[in-house]
C-alpha cells in the first residue's frame, strides 16, 4: 500500500482535533523527510506534536558524523532557545553509560530538557542478549527515582518502565496507539500487527478496531509479565488474536459484499 498523502494526514490531524486528541508523537524512520506532514501538523494549533528526529535532516549542515551532526544541532536549537529532549535506547550493555553523570551531564549543559530512556525491544533472536534483564530493569529504576531526585533540571521518562505507575501498557488506543507511514493502526510501534488502515476507516474507527478491542478485553495489556514489554512477551497470544481477529473481519466482509 502506498504512504499516507499528505491530504490523509491532514484528514487524520483534523479528526485527532475533534476527538479531542492533544498530543501527536511524529516518529520514524526519519519524521523529517516529510516535509509535508511536519507542515500539516504546523496547522493544528490545539496539538502538541514532538518530534522524534535523528536531528540529521535539521539543516544543511554536515559535520564528521552522525554523532557531531547531532551535537551540532543541539547547540544549535539550544542557540535558538527551542525546547528539546534526548531519546535514548537502554541496552544490556549501555545501561550504566547512559544514566552516568558524565553523559547526562553532557546533555544537560548542550540545553537538553528531557531524557526518554527506552528499553531495547529485541525483534530479531540474535539481538535477545541486548534487551535489559531484571538485574538491569531494577537498576534503571533506581537510577531514574536517583536522577528525578538530584538532578531536577531534566525530565526522565522512561518507557516501558514508567508504564507499570499508568496499570500496565498503554497501547492499542488504551492511551495511543500507532499509525505507520502507509496508514496501518497498530498497537504500538513495538507490536506491528495491524487490521485496520486509516485510509479507509476514521480515526474513531480506528481506535476501536477489532484488535484493539481484543487486546483490551482479553488483558493482555495489563497481563503480569516479566518486565519490559508485555506485547512482545506475550506476541504469540497477539498473533493468535490478530489472526482470528482478521479471520473474523475478511468473513464480515465477503458477506456484506
Ligand atoms: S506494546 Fe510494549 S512498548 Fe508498547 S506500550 Fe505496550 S508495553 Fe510499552
Amino acid at each position: 500500500m502506498s504512504q499516507l498523502t499528505n491530504e490523509e494526514w491532514y484528514r487524520i490531524f483534523d479528526e485527532a482535533d475533534d476527538l479531542g486528541i492533544s498530543f501527536i508523537l511524529l516518529a520514524g524512520g526519519e519524521p523529517l523527510l516529510r516535509r509535508d506532514v511536519i507542515e500539516a501538523a504546523g496547522q493544528k494549533k490545539n496539538i502538541l506534536f514532538p518530534i522524534f528526529t535523528n536531528g540529521t535532516f535539521m539543516d544543511a549542515r554536515s559535520g564528521e558524523g552522525i554523532y557531531d551532526r547531532l551535537i551540532q544541532n543541539m547547540d544549535e536549537l539550544q542557540k535558538r532557545g527551542l525546547i528539546f529532549g534526548a531519546s535514548v535506547t537502554v541496552t544490556s550493555e549501555n545501561v550504566s553509560e547512559v544514566t552516568s553523570e558524565s553523559f547526562l551531564n553532557e546533555l544537560s549543559e548542550r540545553g537538553c530538557k528531557a531524557v526518554i530512556f527506552v528499553e531495547f525491544v529485541p525483534v530479531t533472536e540474535d539481538s535477545q542478549h541486548l534487551a535489559p534483564g531484571e538485574k538491569e530493569r531494577e537498576y534503571l529504576k533506581n537510577e531514574i527515582a536517583r536522577l528525578r531526585a538530584e538532578k531536577p533540571e531534566m525530565v526522565y521518562i522512561s518507557f516501558p518502565g514508567d508504564e507499570k505507575s499508568s496499570g500496565g501498557c498503554v497501547a492499542a488506543g488504551r492511551g495511543f496507539f500507532h499509525i505507520n507511514s502507509h496508514g496501518g493502526a497498530g498497537p504500538c510501534p513495538f507490536s506491528p500487527y495491524s487490521d485496520v488502515n486509516i485510509k479507509n476507516t476514521s480515526l474513531r474507527e480506528a481506535i476501536h478496531s477489532p484488535l484493539f478491542m481484543a487486546l483490551q478485553s482479553e488483558g493482555l495489556l495489563t497481563d503480569d509479565h516479566e518486565g519490559g514489554c508485555v506485547l512482545y512477551e506475550k506476541r504469540e497470544q497477539v498473533e493468535q488474536l490478530f489472526k482470528s481477529r482478521s479471520r473474523d473481519l475478511a468473513r464480515d466482509l465477503r458477506q456484506r459484499s
